[in-house]
């Protein structure tokens, strides 16, 4: 009996040993997220007779805008609404969003995109239809009509829209082209939007080990190439180089002859207009099996290309599933010089050069 009753006031013990905790705890969790103004903002809120500021949940965007002198009565509801984001600058931005007409809600989404989409639409006029594509990396507010027209023609994905937008397959092949200037940059993009000055003559060009025809392309993917070569030929490829560096002149040689013989519009579809053309940059090379008479490669050529020259800093740019994009019929015998990193993950990505520049290396 007198063990039955010790036993029951254990438990009744240590059921208040827990239920302790348990208040303890609740008691510590309901006084930890409590804020409360500062005083400054207690005191302009008084000052101001700023009436019913306490029903609502704390707001530290409100107690910063008021110590940060910023306070614009007509914007008090959405300042109780607007997240509030540790960055630089954020208080005279929310400010200017709230004066080009955006709502609490638009604004928060708003610090959800890029530094450089905020920066951008601070000098934009009111932009609508924008939340849909929170969250999308590569997201660019300019293209904003752009993507909302494409996703209306266009039975695509929010993603896809944004990225093929980017590229610019909204606008017919050569379209807006911009001229770019490499400027000793290895990733660059030249393609039928984006082509060389007419005078662009890559720096630190030597002639490729296996040319007799004089072939050029900059030391550092030449010296690529020659490991290329070697790799293919340890895996039995014979493999050697045509072309490499053209100048502009000799792609307008190029594609007038083509032109001549099939007309423009065929001729698109094979041949680089003069300015367009990777071999332009010194760091394509166009590749021919010796063994293999008729066309330049054979399948097992092929196969060994595509599957391996990025462990020497290459891509196969114009494969048949990128047709769409690059708007080139496929070149199996086309190489182009990424070093060894970005080849390796552009392989990986199965993305063409165009989208996985947009996603990983553009910024927005
Ligand atoms: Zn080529």
């Amino acid at each position: 009996m007198k063990k039955r009753k010790l036993k029951t006031s254990v438990y009744i013990f240590i059921i208040l040993i827990l239920v302790i905790i348990l208040c303890c705890i609740f008691i510590f969790k309901s006084t930890g997220s409590k804020k409360y103004y500062s005083k400054e903002a207690i005191n302009y809120i008084k000052k101001e007779n700023i009436k019913n500021i306490y029903q609502y949940d704390y707001s530290k965007t409100l107690d910063e805008v008021i110590k940060s002198n910023n306070f614009n009565a007509s914007y008090l509801d959405e300042y109780l609404n607007i997240t509030y984001q540790d960055q630089t600058d954020f208080i005279s931005k929310l400010n200017n969003y709230l004066s080009i007409g955006y709502s609490a809600n638009e604004i928060n989404n708003i610090f959800k995109l890029s530094l450089k989409n905020q920066d951008k639409l601070l000098s934009l006029s009111k932009q609508n239809d924008f939340i849909k594509y929170v969250g999308i990396k590569n997201f660019n507010i300019n293209n904003l009509d752009r993507y909302n027209k494409y996703l209306e023609e266009n039975n695509k994905d929010i993603q896809t829209t944004v990225t093929y937008v980017n590229i610019n397959l909204d606008k017919e092949f050569y379209t807006d082209s911009i001229e770019i200037n490499p400027d000793d940059d290895l990733t660059v993009i030249v393609n039928k939007y984006h082509h060389l000055a007419k005078d662009y003559v890559p720096k630190d060009m030597v002639v490729l080990f296996d040319s007799n025809r004089g072939a050029k392309m900059i030391k550092e993917a030449a010296d690529a190439y020659k490991d290329f070569i070697e790799g293919a030929k340890n895996a039995g490829i014979t493999l050697e180089s045509t072309t490499a560096y053209r100048s502009y002149s000799y792609q307008n040689t190029l594609y007038t002859n083509y032109v001549n013989e099939d007309g423009k519009e065929k001729a698109d579809t094979y041949s680089a207009r003069p300015g367009s053309s990777e071999h332009q940059l010194g760091l394509a090379v166009d590749l021919n099996d010796p063994n293999v008479s008729g066309s330049r490669l054979d399948d097992k050529d092929y196969e060994w290309i595509l599957n391996n020259s990025y462990k020497y800093g290459f891509i196969v740019r114009y494969t048949k599933d990128n047709e769409p994009i690059t708007g080139y019929m496929e070149e199996p015998w086309h190489i182009r010089y990424l070093g060894i990193d970005l080849a390796t993950k552009v392989y990986n990505s199965k993305l063409t050069y165009e989208e996985y520049y947009d996603l990983y290396i553009a910024e927005y």
